[in-house]
């Protein structure tokens, strides 16, 4: 039987898209892809010839706790290595990269805090890694500190690393106007809490 149903009406009920490639040549990936590779070789030298590729993420919705993911990296593994022509894909929030309330300066910061994933295995000398197939094996960092934030609210720098986060606070460049504006509201009025994950 023929498929008589409007075109409209079939469009309506394809699943929607969790994830789109940037590609370099687009507009977008142009200047992203510019981004990535000046941070790269500003503060990431370790991966320098890691073959990181950007993707949309098109549906994280905030957890639970109202925390919406901004960023995620993944590190292909020995079977996407030999399916694609990647080390590392960086997911990106669409909705929140393209929100007009985020600066270029935040995407920057959330483009070198998953770049801060990336790095290579090092073998017992401390010369990188490499495989069966002679490829530079890398592995995924984790977060310097991971800590709730009323802890340090009751308790202060209890531990070393958190001593360590709060001195490069002190470092940092001033730049409070950067989250004044509370990017990313939810539908319910809520601004979301930022994770770049
Ligand atoms: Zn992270």
């Amino acid at each position: 039987m023929p498929d008589t149903k409007p075109e409209a009406e079939v469009e309506g009920k394809r699943k929607p898209v969790s994830y789109d490639l940037i590609h370099h040549d687009s507009p977008a990936g142009r200047l992203m892809y510019a981004m990535l590779n000046d941070l790269v070789e500003e503060h990431h030298e370790e991966i320098t010839n890691a073959r990181i590729a950007l993707a949309w993420a098109l549906t994280w919705k905030p957890d639970v706790d109202g925390h919406a993911k901004l960023g995620q990296c993944k590190k292909a593994s020995d079977l996407d290595r030999e399916l694609h022509p990647y080390d590392f894909v960086v997911l990106l929030n669409a909705e929140w990269w393209q929100d007009g309330r985020v600066v270029d300066a935040q995407r920057r910061a959330l483009l070198d805090h998953e770049l801060c994933h990336a790095t290579v295995k090092l073998d017992k000398d401390g010369e990188p890694a490499r495989d069966a197939k002679d490829r530079v094996i890398y592995r995924l960092r984790k977060h310097d500190i991971e800590e709730f934030s009323e802890i340090v609210a009751r308790h202060g720098c209890y531990k070393r690393d958190l001593e360590l986060f709060a001195s490069a606070l002190r470092r940092a460049p001033k730049q409070s106007s950067l989250i004044e504006r509370e990017p990313g509201p939810q539908p319910d009025g809520e601004p979301a809490q930022e994770r770049p994950y």
